[in-house]
């Protein structure tokens, strides 16, 4: 009854059936959530890059679009974000509601316009972060699908979401790509060395594994990429994953000292729509439970000097603390 009570008065009747193909569609469906956005930069040729806020709690950072020809990272945020108004998710694990969203969910619009992977002056953006900068799997300047540009956050679609990387509070980050499926951590350069956070990336990968089994749902393949790899023949490698010095995941976890994920949701670039939100969704769910269940722990209980004032407060404190409440147990 309670779920059913809020799909009546929050519940905002957006869907979609394929692919936005431009990014001004892409916009107007994000737009259509009625979420908060902000505006965090803009790209080469002055397209907006947004960020959306939504839900309240200790942070879980996702960044998509990096590479203009993934599109399901971006689309699926697109649901992930519509459904999380009514929590309305197949993964029904309360952490994800019970959390607050920072989205990217296309740092690269120039490319998702034009269906490329590097951004208008032809630079990966994902080779441009400053972590193992100039390393191999990236080629030096720009005009190659893994151009790295001239210095490290030199093009603007990077420097902009770096900035915001920078200044938000969260727990946990993940970045989206798709061209093959696997759950995977830093390094993704080898010259990194070790990751402080190696045996929490491994925790919450096989909490991913056992909240998938939960709900029938196939898991990702998860390791490091680095050591993955370590003994399979270059010729053997299908080129879709490899060592990449440069890339996002990297930076956060090296630079900025927060835990940092990458997930290829999909084997091919861009699934039929009706596979990304039928079969690869439910997965991304399962990821994202994980990471939000850590994110919730690492919250501070709750004090009595903190709840006083909601019990002492206001009717519409009241009712805001009640919805809260009332969302957590919908599940
Ligand atoms: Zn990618």
């Amino acid at each position: 009854m309670q779920s059913m009570f809020f799909n009546i008065y929050t519940y905002v009747a957006v869907s979609w059936t394929d692919y936005a193909q431009t990014y001004d569609e892409y916009v107007s469906r994000l737009k259509s959530l009625g979420l908060e956005l902000r505006e965090v930069g803009r790209s080469i040729r002055d397209r907006p890059i947004y960020a959306a806020y939504a839900s309240s709690g200790p942070a879980v950072f996702i960044t998509a679009g990096q590479h203009g020809n993934e599109h399901p990272g971006p689309e699926l945020m697109l649901h992930f974000l519509r459904d999380l108004k009514t929590c309305n998710f197949l993964v029904k694990e309360s952490a994800l509601c019970r959390v607050r969203y920072v989205v990217v969910p296309v740092v690269n619009p120039d490319g998702f316009d034009a269906w490329q992977r590097t951004n208008a002056n032809h630079v990966d953006p994902n080779r441009n972060w400053p972590a193992g900068w100039g390393g191999p799997g990236s080629m030096p300047g720009s005009c190659c699908p893994i151009c790295r540009g001239s210095s490290p956050l030199d093009q603007p679609e990077t420097r902009a979401v770096y900035s915001l990387l920078s200044s938000e509070s969260y727990a946990v980050h993940i970045d989206l790509h798709s061209g093959t499926e696997v759950l995977a951590w830093p390094p993704g350069c080898a010259q990194l060395g070790a990751s402080r956070f190696a045996e929490l990336y491994r925790k919450l990968a096989q909490r991913h594994v056992e909240i998938a089994s939960k709900y029938g749902i196939t898991p990702y393949d998860y390791g490091n990429i680095i050591e993955k790899y370590a003994d399979v023949p270059p010729e053997l490698l299908a080129m879709k994953i490899y060592e990449a010095c440069g890339a996002v995941d990297d930076t956060v976890d090296y630079k900025l000292n927060k835990p940092s994920f990458v997930l290829e949701i999909s084997s091919p670039y861009n699934p039929p729509y009706s596979a990304l939100t039928s079969y690869y969704y439910p997965r991304l769910q399962a990821v994202l439970a994980s990471l939000a269940e850590y994110a919730y722990s690492t919250q501070p209980p709750a004090t009595i000097p903190t709840i006083l004032p909601i019990l002492a407060g206001t009717v519409s404190a009241f009712s805001s603390a009640l919805y809260t409440a009332l969302r957590a147990e919908s599940f």
